[in-house]
């Protein structure tokens, strides 16, 4: 029952309150001596999917991590729906930006309904039942309500990646970020989370999304960011880039892992 659905498909076109889900603004982040970030600008929809390509130790990673404030910019800001994250609680925060890693973070000692209900007690403070009703609808979404009474190492990688999404989605976030969901599978399994996030994506949740699936950028976003040494070099939708790259180095780039 698609309607059943909590947290998926609650972006209403033209609600009229904000366009602008997640914005950065000459973000500037070092750590040390090293200057990860120099200034990025980054605008993503209500509704829309954006993902961030770039070469290993662009800041892909550091930019997530300043949007759900686990990193706070030397310089700059971001606001999600307009308004600025640093004057925000972080737990607050969190409750609001869904992250999934690229190491799902489960925990493992947990059953997998456990590790779902967790943060829906601990921080929405949820009953028992509310909590877990809400965890078992949300493990039915991903496929996985059967698993719910074992933990996580008995699960694949893609079962386990799909649990920490719903553990994510339970929260009903306005923004859900991915960090490469889909770099530590072994091949066979990637293509259902790919498919999960893609149904996501359709149910108008926001997204940004770090991915070296350059077929999901080139089919899910409707924006895509390429990052190199800390900037944004290029970003548009999908089409332009990848067909019509501007800069030498997104067509280098493009040339390595096409
Ligand atoms: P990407 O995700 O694009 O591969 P990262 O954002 O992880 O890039 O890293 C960008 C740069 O920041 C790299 O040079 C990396 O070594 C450095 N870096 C990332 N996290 C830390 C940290 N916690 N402490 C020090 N340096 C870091
Ligand atoms: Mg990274």
């Amino acid at each position: 029952d698609v309607s059943q659905q909590s947290g998926v498909g609650t972006a209403v076109a033209g609600d009229g309150y904000e366009s602008v889900s997640v914005a950065t603004r000459d973000v500037h982040l070092a750590f040390g001596r090293n200057q990860v970030l120099r200034g990025i600008d980054l605008e993503v929809g209500r509704g829309e999917t954006a993902c961030v390509i770039g070469p290993s130790g662009s800041g892909k990673s550091t930019l997530l991590r300043t949007i759900n404030r686990l990193l706070e910019p030397d310089r700059g800001d971001v606001l999600l729906d307009g308004v600025s994250v640093l004057d925000q609680d972080p737990d607050a925060l969190r409750q609001r930006i869904g992250m999934v890693f690229q190491q799902f973070n489960l925990f493992p000692h947990m059953t997998v309904l456990r590790n779902v209900t967790l943060a829906l007690r601990q921080l929405r403070k949820l009953s028992r039942d509310e909590a877990t009703e809400l965890a078992l609808r949300q493990l039915d979404v991903v496929g996985l309500r059967h698993k719910a009474d074992v933990r996580p190492g008995r699960l694949s990688g893609g079962q386990q990646q799909r649990v920490a999404i719903a553990r994510a989605l339970a929260m009903s976030p306005r923004v859900m970020l991915f960090d490469e969901a889909t770099s530590a599978l072994d091949p066979e399994l990637v293509k259902g989370v790919l498919s999960l996030m893609a149904d996501l994506a359709s149910q108008g949740m926001t997204m940004v999304v770090v991915t070296h699936e350059m077929g999901f950028a080139r089919q899910v976003a409707d924006q895509v960011v390429f990052m190199d040494r800390g900037r944004v070099v290029e970003a548009g939708p999908p089409a332009g880039l990848f067909e019509a790259p501007r800069s030498e180095r997104l067509r280098q780039f493009l040339s390595q892992v096409l």
